[in-house]
């Protein structure tokens, strides 16, 4: 599997790798880990290795299934979160998702759910959750995410996949401005010439790491900096003023409370939208 997307890992990786190739991916994950650690990088690569069409390492990134699927936009694959902000997915939501579910895919030969914060579901929410595990149709795929998978009832654990991310980088506060101007560099490049799969994977290398507010914005200027000194020079003009403009809307968003992994996979998005 093409997993490199998601920092770290490395053995996790490899495991799933080999599950692709031997037994196949299984039809429920509990994917954890601590804040920051890329349950949602993740969920999205393991939806996409699901519906790929592409030829060779899975998820390839660049055929229609897997853009889509990276762009939140493919209609076999739903996120589900509370019903408002910080309130837990609720009971009706999964017996809602269990009606879904019996309508096969539109697109894709799964239909892929993923389930935001599933260990602060109640326990009936969970148990109308390991009814439809039990018996759901063999195309659904549910990726439960958690902080925590203890919250999880034992009978939902066991008829799931644990995979466990390690921690996230340790806190980078303390980059030397060498360091900083080589990552801003880095994804300067990437945003001038790189494909879609290949400029997520830099941008979550760079911006998805601990920093404080000021660390970050400091980062993004420096960014928007560079970007203008690389439009004067560069032939790929038109992506670099796109770059620019989006890094310049990142730099407000930055203010607000938004993951690295989130500011990535955003800019990812309207980088390609665009062009
Ligand atoms: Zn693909």
């Amino acid at each position: 599997m093409e997993l490199s997307a998601l920092a770290g890992n490395e053995r996790l990786k490899e495991q799933l790798s080999r599950q692709e190739r031997g037994r196949g991916l299984s039809h429920a994950y509990i994917i954890s880990g601590p804040a920051g650690s890329g349950k949602h990088t993740m969920a999205l690569l393991l939806a996409a290795a699901m519906l790929c069409t592409g030829r060779g390492e899975r998820p390839c990134g660049t055929c229609g299934p897997c853009l889509k699927v990276l762009r939140g936009i493919h209609p076999d694959v739903s996120a589900i979160s509370g019903p408002e902000t910080g309130k837990p997915i609720a009971v009706d939501q999964v017996r809602a998702l269990r009606a879904d579910a019996y309508i096969r895919p539109n697109e894709g030969e799964r239909k892929i759910y993923i389930l935001k914060e599933a260990d602060r579901m109640n326990p009936s929410a969970q148990n109308a959750m390991l009814k439809l595990l039990e018996e759901g149709p063999p195309y659904a795929v549910f990726l439960l995410i958690a902080g925590n998978a203890g919250g999880l009832l034992q009978t939902v654990r066991s008829r799931c996949e644990e995979l466990a991310l390690s921690p996230p980088p340790e806190l980078v506060s303390g980059e030397t401005d060498r360091e900083r101007l080589a990552l801003v560099k880095k994804l300067a490049v990437a945003l001038e010439g790189a494909e879609e799969l290949e400029l997520l994977e830099t941008a979550m290398s760079v911006l998805d790491v601990k920093r404080s507010r000021e660390e970050l914005t400091a980062l993004l200027d420096l960014l928007e900096e560079e970007l203008g000194t690389r439009v004067v020079k560069s032939v790929g003009r038109r992506r670099l003023l796109r770059a620019a403009e989006l890094v310049k809307r990142l730099r407000g968003a930055a203010g607000l409370n938004v993951n690295g992994g989130q500011l990535s996979g955003w800019l990812c998005a309207e980088m390609f939208d665009a062009l």
